[in-house]
């Protein structure tokens, strides 16, 4: 995820890019660069300057600072990288052969690889190993005089997510935007605009925006905005005024940073899954391109995590066992690391880290979650995020050796592409959810139970409520529910159960039924159509009829919500709990 802003008006553009860009910078912080269409002296071209640092915003800024191009036009870029490091040639903005068409881009170019290809062979040549910069090229050949034509020409050839700010030196005023599966705002001010990501980069410059739908672009001009389709058709789009602070920009309008990362849900399981995924389920990771042969050759799965972390990795030893028929165990981090290690020399070891700063990097390959930076001390998309890589992951090595049928693998694919519209079928239930949470929220006691890929689930729901509501949570699973918590249990300790559609959730539903017996409340999370609890438990949350890799994404999140408005109604600093950090780099 990047940050992405672009300027068009009658101010010196580079200071207001610089603004920009530290207010966007949460986005995405490994690289930054800007693009400024310098005010050509008379008798010149035009030029446009480039500035660029492979470190965080403020390098750029001290570099801008001591040379500071001057011009009415520019864009400017925080990066987040997904495909190449982080260093200087893979800063953008990007550019075309000749230097004079500049691109900043949010997203994945899907197809890069074909597009590079076809490019290369035209004889255009690539000094980054950026997906963007395909974009700009692709511009330059469809270039016939016209810049607007040629964008539109380009990005039709484009598969995958854009938000994209470009402009052509030959064009001073001209500034382009367009966007696919990622956000992009064009901002009205005063005689001068702007593109950006979001509203938080120009909250302080304008209040009137207008937000760019999905396949569309905006020609911004002295003269105004004028959106339209790929196709060239005019779109009426609808100006809203915005009346967010600077602090309520950055959470996206949102009270908290939990609340607004839970409903980037959506997007973070999309992202994790973009440009990996087949139909017949063939999955690749550019960064961890372990070939057939040597995958052939793995003998079992050791995935290693902590806290959020370590219920991802059972989640990933569960889908493992499964699908791949491989033997997998997660571990706790923290204890593995002092035992005697069993790690064969044909283990894949699964290290499952959020931040990626944790002490434990050292990897020969990485799947990243491109989920973009996450502000809240509670884990929320990040975890599905790895769910979802953790299940790239279990189909990456079933199709090896063809562990796993075409027929399932097709399934389980189709499952996996309706998340994230089912995720969103969640997140428009928050006042459902806010009810059930207000309801509970006076328990000092909670008990979180599931069975299979849903006891990761509990573990974490406990997990989640603990940390930001300071409320005693406990996860087991159904079957250690007998063999000691059940004696905690009364009519002032309430159980969320988990009893989605899966292979044991009869066994669930009779441990409810015992959980029932001993008084204590329960609030049960059901596949629709499911009535076997109806008057039995306390409270009832349906829950869509998914395949049940796909039912733990949903239980989670919905978990998620609900500890998060228990915390909201207690009065709780969800953002930022008492005695945790973010990044636990110590032991
Ligand atoms: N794919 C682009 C890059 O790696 C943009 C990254 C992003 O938006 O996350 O530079």
């Amino acid at each position: 995820m990047c940050g992405i802003i672009g300027y068009l008006g009658d101010r010196e553009a580079t200071p207001i890019l610089m603004e920009s860009l530290k207010r966007l910078e949460y986005r995405g912080y490994d690289s930054a660069g800007v693009a400024v269409l310098e005010l050509p002296k008379a008798g010149h071209a035009n030029r446009t300057s480039i500035t660029k640092s492979e470190a965080k915003v403020d390098t750029l800024i001290e570099k801008l600072e001591a040379n500071m191009p001057s011009g009415k036009l520019g864009i400017g870029h925080t990066r987040w990288a997904t495909h190449g490091k982080p260093t200087y040639i893979n800063a953008h903005p990007h550019t075309d052969c000749h230097g004079k068409i500049f691109v900043v881009h949010n997203g994945i170019i899907e197809n890069f690889a074909e597009l590079k290809a076809e490019l290369e062979a035209a004889g255009h040549e690539f000094p980054s190993e950026t997906d963007t910069e395909v974009v700009p090229h692709l511009i330059e050949a469809n270039y016939k005089g016209d810049f607007l034509a040629a964008v539109r020409a380009a990005l039709k050839r484009i598969k995958g997510a854009y938000a994209l700010a470009m402009f052509s030196s030959d064009d001073p005023e001209l500034l382009v935007g367009a966007r696919l599966n990622a956000p992009l705002v064009v901002g009205l001010g005063d005689g001068e605009y702007y593109i950006a990501s979001d509203i938080t980069a120009i909250i302080p410059y304008t209040k009137r925006v207008l937000v760019l739908g999905e396949g569309e672009v905006a020609a911004v001009t002295p003269l105004g905005a004028e959106v339209s389709t790929l196709d060239g058709v005019t779109v009426k789009s609808k100006v809203v005024h915005v009346d967010w602070d600077v602090a309520q920009a950055q959470k996206g309008g949102f009270p908290h940073f939990m609340l607004k990362e839970i409903h980037e849900s959506p997007e973070a399981v999309a992202n994790a899954m973009r440009g990996r995924l087949t139909d017949d389920g063939a999955v690749t990771f550019r960064e961890f391109d372990v070939p057939d042969d040597q995958l052939k050759g793995i003998t079992d799965v050791l995935l290693l995590g902590m806290g959020t972390s370590l219920h991802a990795a059972m989640i990933g030893e569960y889908v493992i066992e499964d699908w791949v028929g491989l033997p997998a165990r997660a571990e706790d981090a923290s204890e593995f690391r002092y035992r005697r290690p069993t790690v064969g020399d044909h283990t894949l070891n699964v290290v499952i880290t959020q931040s990626g700063e944790t002490a434990d990097r050292d990897a020969d390959g990485a799947i990243y979650l491109h989920s973009g930076p996450e502000i809240g001390v509670a884990s929320t998309k990040t975890l599905l995020a790895h769910m979802i890589s953790l299940y790239l992951l279990a189909l990456r090595l079933a199709t090896v050796d063809g562990r796993v049928s075409l027929e399932r693998r097709g399934e389980l694919v189709e499952a996996l592409r309706a998340l994230p519209d089912q995720v969103r079928g969640i997140l428009a239930r928050d006042k459902e959810i806010v009810e059930l949470a207000h309801k509970y929220s006076g328990y000092r006691n909670f008990m979180f139970a599931g069975r299979g890929l849903d006891y990761p689930v509990a573990l974490e729901g406990a997990l989640k409520l603990k940390e930001i509501s300071y409320i005693h949570a406990e996860g087991t699973s159904g079957g250690l529910l007998k063999h000691g918590p059940i004696a905690l249990l009364d009519e002032q300790f309430p159980v969320v159960a988990i009893c989605t559609a899966s292979a044991t959730k009869d066994k669930m539903v009779s441990n409810v039924h015992e959980i029932v017996a001993r008084s204590a409340p329960v609030l049960a999370l059901v596949t629709e159509g499911d009535h076997s609890l109806d008057g039995v438990a306390t409270d009832i949350f349906r829950m869509p009829a998914v395949e049940e890799a796909a039912s733990a994404v949903l239980n989670t999140v919905m978990l998620q919500l609900f500890a998060y408005h228990v915390a909201v109604k207690l009065g709780q600093n969800v953002d930022q709990p008492r005695n945790l950090a973010k990044t636990v780099t110590v032991e």
